[in-house]
């Protein structure tokens, strides 16, 4: 049987691969999705309801990523006429110099000054008495964002969905790619139950990316993990938060010793709110795509977090969930996003996106890949996002 072709076939039905395939049909190629489960499912990173939207950044190009990427959801709100990214503010704070894997307080707070983007400095005393937290340590400091906020995770890959479907993009559900092979013409995807062709791929398949990469000969330096969280009732209706990130020393068991959170998600009308520790359970051999049982250490501290610190909850997780994630190794990169190295034969037709704290840059990376696919260049593409 003669493989199915497209123009550009896309790996990966998350988040960023659905945000991929949709901006290369609007330069009007046609695409295919390849997903190995289907879209919408929790087993890989675009899981749960909530993630954090914010401007602030240690580094700044990516805190200047996230203000070209804002106007980009606007236009994903208004292309499927639902609301997508809701401000909350954003508050971090806690301990001053503490390096983690969000970057550093005071280093964020400077990058923000320096791009003209609005930013309170606070006391321990002042978040405690103007977002309800309690017990916090005098020498703890922080800001408080007024611009960052909550993006709803399951509507996005609705939206994405619908405007892939209109758009006429194939997606392919339980189809597992297991092999991409660049030639001199095109590349060759096999799956588990046949053979594509296409002139160029995009490989969006996150913390999985390195089934692909490593027979290629170029596997990402990954930490691939699993975080835990859940969810707490408010004990009133008026007990609302910022989504926050609280800066910690690690303690005994209680992974790097942060811990993060959300205030009611606006769109489900819940009376839940969601914390957790920000702690990473490395997936060493098994499969990542295998479902996982939430840590239960991990859940434990965040309970004891909220309970010492966050009075106006009632410190019971319910609806525990556990989430696949993939940081690259190296703490001075944040993600990778570009073709091949230049040491893979044809390697300028595969172009790949894995890694990082990257829901808030769905629309902006797929519009990158889309761009990388299609014109082989990006005027969003910052170097550094590169492969090698
Ligand atoms: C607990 C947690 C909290 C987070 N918080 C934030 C946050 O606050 N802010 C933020 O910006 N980001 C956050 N992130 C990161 C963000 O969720 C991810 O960066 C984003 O969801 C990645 O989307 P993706 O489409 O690249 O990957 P995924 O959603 O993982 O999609 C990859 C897809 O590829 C498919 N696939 C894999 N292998 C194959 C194959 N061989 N063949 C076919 N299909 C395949 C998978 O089934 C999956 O559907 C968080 C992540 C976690 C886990």
């Amino acid at each position: 049987m003669p493989a199915e072709h497209a123009d550009v076939i896309v790996v990966g039905g998350g988040a960023i691969g659905l945000a991929s395939a949709w901006e290369v049909s609007r330069r009007g190629r046609s695409v295919t999705v390849l997903e190995r489960f289907g879209t919408g499912h929790d087993w890989a990173s675009s899981a749960g309801l909530e993630r954090q939207w914010r401007l602030q950044y240690s580094e700044e190009q990516w805190s200047r990523l996230a203000l070209e990427t804002l106007p980009r959801w606007h236009a994903l709100e208004s292309a499927a006429d639902r609301r997508l990214l809701h401000r909350t503010g954003s508050l971090w704070f806690g301990r001053v110099g503490l390096a983690t894997s969000e970057g550093e307080l005071h280093t964020a707070a400077t990058v923000l000054g320096r791009l003209g983007v609005p930013y309170e400095w606070l006391s321990a005393a002042e978040i405690e008495s103007r977002f309800g937290f309690a017990r916090l340590p005098a020498d703890h400091e922080g800001f408080y964002q007024r611009d960052g906020g909550v993006i709803d995770v399951k509507g996005t890959v609705a939206a994405l969905s619908q405007l892939c479907a209109q758009a006429g993009v194939r997606v392919r559900e339980q189809e597992r790619v297991r092999a991409v092979e660049p030639d001199g013409e095109g590349v060759t995807v096999r799956t588990d139950s046949g053979t594509y062709r296409a002139g160029t791929v995009i490989v969006n398949t996150g913390a999985f990316a390195n089934e692909l990469l490593a027979p290629l000969g170029c596997p990402l330096d990954l930490h691939v993990f699993r975080m835990s969280s859940a969810y707490f009732a408010r004990r009133a209706a008026d007990v609302d938060l910022p989504t926050w990130y609280a800066f910690l020393a690690p303690q005994q068991g209680d992974g790097n010793g942060s811990f993060y959170g959300f205030g009611h998600n606006p769109w489900t009308g819940s009376d839940l709110v969601r914390a957790a520790s920000d702690a990473e359970r490395t997936v060493k051999d098994e499969d990542p795509g295998a479902p996982a049982v939430p840590d239960g250490g991990d859940l434990g501290s965040a309970a004891r977090w909220v309970r010492d610190h966050l009075p106006g909850l009632v410190p019971r997780g319910v609806r525990a969930g556990s989430c696949l994630a993939a940081l690259p190794t190296d703490p001075g990169r944040q993600f990778y996003l570009g073709t091949l190295p230049a040491s893979v034969p044809n390697g300028e037709r595969v172009v790949v996106q894995s890694a990082g704290w990257a829901f808030k840059f769905v629309p902006m990376f797929g519009r990158i890949c889309a761009d990388l696919a299609v014109d082989g260049r990006s005027a969003h593409h910052d170097p550094a996002l590169a492969l090698a």
